[in-house]
């Protein structure tokens, strides 16, 4: 493999090599090793149905950081990956392939549709895959998962028939939300709210045996052919007369009792409520309480049924402009006003949701809730951030039971068959021959399919080989991380850990990583109707992947929304080419002495806190000491899951430290070829940093670690040092306390500081950068290692002569010179050396009358009242802050004059 550091960084050459590389080695495939603790993270299997959009690309990021961490540190470590069926999502997508050809999925049947969706499955599964592998992601491939797979499948049947046989799966008559779309039944979570401006209705239903009528308000009055009561509160004086009368319901001429319930609110509406129980989920508990019977008014295409009367046949709405006409042509039409109000849509199709009471599987959840309570509050599960813990016991405290079947036709087919001569039921794992009650072959399969999420939630387990007792399972289970967005904290999280109790009697893994959203650079959500959104593949392309999960990662922590845009991704971009061209001069100055019979020691790369450099040189102990720093930050904000600091710290001290600073000296030590050579430090260092850098960028790191390892390995030496053949498997670096040194670093940070005040002072007056000016820089206790690095300030800070004196040896009036009063230090700079003294006063003097003179303008306007009148106050404001600026620069101006001297 090339080991040449060409001109420019070009990401897409190097990005495709090594990922095959990594593959080829095997490198991901973790071996069994009962000695050590593994640590496995099952991928959030994406939909087959998405192109890979900015979430997966956070998800991948964040979870091969963490994966790339461990494995470095010597853990066998499984990220195992997969892809979810997503059943409503890509029976959608199919059956608008067969309506492009002018088919519907019935026309071809069962079979045909199944055949043309596992083709689409297969190659959007490919994709995904293939995008998983340009993001650099370092899975187990061997062991990828489809929630289709035999193995899941037997996973989810088995789920099932044991939950049925303890009697917490059951098939029942239940208010549901139906999709008159997708035609099929949804859960709660699959439904969106949204704030619609409607109206409300104010109904007339005549008494039955006397005059007069009382009136509901309503917002679907087309739903009154299903009610079966009115409702008052017992306590409202207005209706306490009527309670236990009958009601005709107008058309259809149906009596109906006025009933008492506690749960109506008197301030809404009239305070008289229609109950319809089939289609109303507060109307389908308050008849429960009362024992109504329940109407069902409408076909599963939300057309209205026969129970409409003369409406049959209308579709939901034409059916409520009817209605409406009608009862206003009777006088039973009170008035109608707008109302706003919430209404649920199918999160797929955004089709309005009929909520109606319909005969589908269920699982009493509740059972399953409290074991999953209990191993957070016990603490064996940690939920990060820790506030979604609250949000997570409060939806678990309440949770009803969950709608698990759908009128699908692609996914996980309910493993329950009926007889045709007996009725009996049979839920079995295998396909049953002959009926468990009477021996008939005649079984008929329920034709409905479960819910997704149902097999999502047996994830974790399901994927290392639950039901059987596998190698996999009984090593790789529990799992320790599970990384996702915090949308589905209720849909996934909390259903996996509930399954994962009850089909293993163990939690499925130890923490939860709840990521946040990924928003604009400005803070707006991305969406395709605001244009903003980032694709990664393109990303990709203009950036190379590593910027791409940098730019990820940056400002990342737990649970908050972080942004993304063309900022990020440059700065990200110009850090990979900062290290670029840093290993490149390193490595120049590597061969270059090489050239010279002068190998570096070999021992420079053994891994871990071992440090067999013996530092003698201030920048040297310091640089060590900063990177020692690092390592012990970088170390524990991994392991608080701060990645976003740690990506940051390491970024400040390749980009300040090591490139600002250590490298310049050394360039100047490395020039007029002083002994002790700072090369083996810098390649130390730089060694190191790649190897902490790695789960965060691991392309650049692993190309430029390969180039280091090569000529490290040619090194002459008698030493034989094993070498990793990869970074993915060399150890993340542990800090060696000893080598962090305050007393370099206060040296250190003093010389900084001068070089860094005096360039700020040459900027302010303008000096050329080539010309040469005069310093005296007066310390106490640090003076003997200041007078040391003197060469280093000389050239960085471009003076000369430098003197570095005692400050007993400061005395007053040594002539006119600007003095900068530092930290250890005092930094005086002649005047004479640095400017033309008479040119800078006049300078200074004739700015200060021009701003004097404008100063005094924008006075007077701000005093002069037709202004102050007319002005809007943004332009008064405005002015008001030009005015301060304008003193505040006056003030510098008078400050540089006195510092000139006379
Ligand atoms: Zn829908
Ligand atoms: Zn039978």
């Amino acid at each position: 493999m090339s080991t040449e550091i060409t001109g420019a960084y070009e990401p897409g050459n190097i990005e495709k090599k090594w990922y095959d590389f990594w593959l080829e080695q095997g490198y991901f495939t973790p071996e069994i090793d009962r000695d050590k603790k593994p640590f496995v993270i099952i991928m959030p299997p994406p939909n087959v149905t998405g192109e890979l959009h900015l979430g997966h690309a956070l998800t991948a990021t964040l979870e091969d950081i963490m994966v790339r961490w461990h494995r470095m540190k010597g853990e066998p470590t499984l990220w195992l990956p997969g892809t979810d069926h997503a059943g409503i999502a890509t029976q959608v997508v199919v059956e608008y392939q067969l309506a492009q050809k002018g088919q519907t999925k019935e026309e071809i049947g069962r079979d045909n549709f199944a055949r043309l969706a596992w083709e689409w499955a297969n190659k959007s599964r490919e994709n995904i895959r293939y995008q998983h592998q340009l993001l650099g992601a370092s899975c187990d491939w061997t062991r990828e998962r489809f929630t289709l797979d035999p193995g899941p499948i037997t996973a989810v049947r088995t789920a099932f028939v044991s939950l049925y046989d303890k009697g917490l799966i059951y098939r029942g008559e239940r208010m549901i939300n139906w999709c008159p779309r997708c035609q099929t039944a949804l859960s709660d979570l699959e439904v969106d709210h949204k704030d619609i401006a409607g109206h409300l209705y104010y109904m007339r239903y005549p008494l039955t045996h006397n005059d007069g009528f009382i009136t509901v308000a309503t917002t679907r009055p087309e739903t009154f052919f299903g009610d079966t009561a009115v409702a008052v509160n017992p306590e409202d004086e207005r209706y306490k007369r009527f309670i236990g009368r009958n009601v005709t319901l107008p058309v259809i001429n149906k009596e109906i009792p006025v009933i008492a319930d506690e749960a109506v609110d008197t301030s809404f509406g009239t305070g008289a409520l229609k109950i319809t129980p089939a289609h109303d989920p507060t109307d389908f508990e308050v008849a429960q309480r009362h024992n109504l019977p329940l109407v069902n008014i409408m076909n599963a295409d939300v057309t209205m049924n026969e129970n409409a009367g003369p409406y049959q046949g209308l579709e939901r709405l034409a059916c409520r402009d009817a209605v409406i006409a009608d009862l206003r042509d009777q006088g039973l039409l009170e008035q109608i006003e707008p109302y706003l109000h919430s209404v649920g849509h199918c999160s797929r199709c955004q089709t309005m949701v009929e909520p109606r009471v319909s005969l589908q599987w269920f699982i009493n959840v509740k059972p399953l809730a409290e074991p999953a309570i209990k191993a957070v509050e016990e603490g064996s599960i940690t939920i990060l951030p820790e506030r979604f813990t609250k949000i997570y016991f409060d939806w678990m405290r309440n949770i009803k039971d969950w709608c698990i079947s759908r009128q699908l036709w692609w996914g996980h087919r309910i493993p329950v068959w009926y007889c045709h001569d007996c009725n009996t039921l049979t839920a079995s794992v295998d396909d049953p021959t002959s009926c468990s009650n009477c021996g008939s072959k005649q079984l008929v399969q329920d034709t409905d399919v479960l819910d997704t999420w149902f097999s999502s939630g047996l994830w974790p387990h399901s994927t290392l080989g639950w039901p059987e007792d596998t190698d996999d399972l009984r090593y790789f289970y529990p799992t320790s991380v599970m990384e996702t967005g915090y949308d589905i904290l209720f849909f996934w999280i909390a259903r996996m850990i509930m399954m994962g109790l009850e089909d293993t009697g163990k939690i499925p893994f130890h923490t939860v990583y709840l990521h946040g959203l990924i928003r604009d650079e400005t803070g707006e959500k991305m969406s395709k109707l605001r244009g903003n959104v980032i694709n990664p593949a393109e990303a990709i392309s203009k950036y190379g992947v590593d910027a791409l999960r940098f730019a990820l990662a940056t400002g990342n922590s737990p649970g908050n929304d972080m942004t993304l845009g063309k900022g990020k991704l440059e700065s990200s971009r110009n850090f990979v080419n900062k290290l670029w061209n840093a290993t490149r001069f390193i490595l120049r100055s590597v061969d270059s002495e090489a050239l010279k019979g002068r190998a570096l020691p070999r021992n420079l790369i053994i891994s871990g806190a071992q440090q067999t450099l013996e530092p003698e040189k201030i920048e040297d102990l310091w640089i060590n000491s900063q990177l020692n720093r690092l390592i012990l930050n970088v170390n524990s904000l991994m392991n608080d899951f701060q990645f976003g600091e740690a990506e940051q710290q390491i970024y400040d001290f390749a980009w300040s430290k090591l490139c600002d600073w250590y490298i310049e000296i050394a360039k100047i030590r490395l020039r007029s070829q002083a002994t002790p050579s700072p090369l083996p430090f810098l390649v130390h260092t730089l060694e190191r940093l790649l190897r902490l850098l790695h789960p965060f960028m691991p392309f650049i790191t692993e190309e430029l670690w390969q180039s280091l390892r090569v000529r490290l390995l040619n090194s002459d030496s008698t030493d034989d040092v094993e070498m990793p053949a990869s970074i993915v498997i060399a150890a993340y670096p542990i800090a060696n306390s000893e080598a962090i040194t305050p007393e370099a670093e206060r040296v250190m940070d003093s010389v900084i500081e001068i070089i860094r005040s005096i360039r700020n002072a040459r900027a302010q007056y303008k000096v050329k950068p080539t010309k040469l000016i005069e310093a005296r820089v007066y310390a106490d206790e640090l003076l003997s290692s200041l007078i040391a690095e003197t060469k280093v300030i000389e050239e960085l800070a471009q003076v000369q002569p430098l003197a570095i004196l005692s400050r007993h040896e400061r005395k007053l009036g040594e002539g006119e010179a600007l003095v900068l009063v530092l930290q250890e230090t005092e930094v005086v700079l002649p005047w004479a050396g640095m400017v033309d003294q008479v040119a800078e006063r006049q300078r200074l003097m004739k700015e200060g009358e021009v701003t004097k003179t404008r100063i005094a303008q924008l006075d007077a306007r701000l005093k002069d009242n037709a202004f102050l009148t007319k002005a809007p106050s943004h332009v008064i404001e405005k002015e008001e802050q030009r005015l301060d600026m304008l003193k505040d620069k006056l003030k510098r101006l008078d400050l540089e004059l006195s510092q000139l001297g006379s």
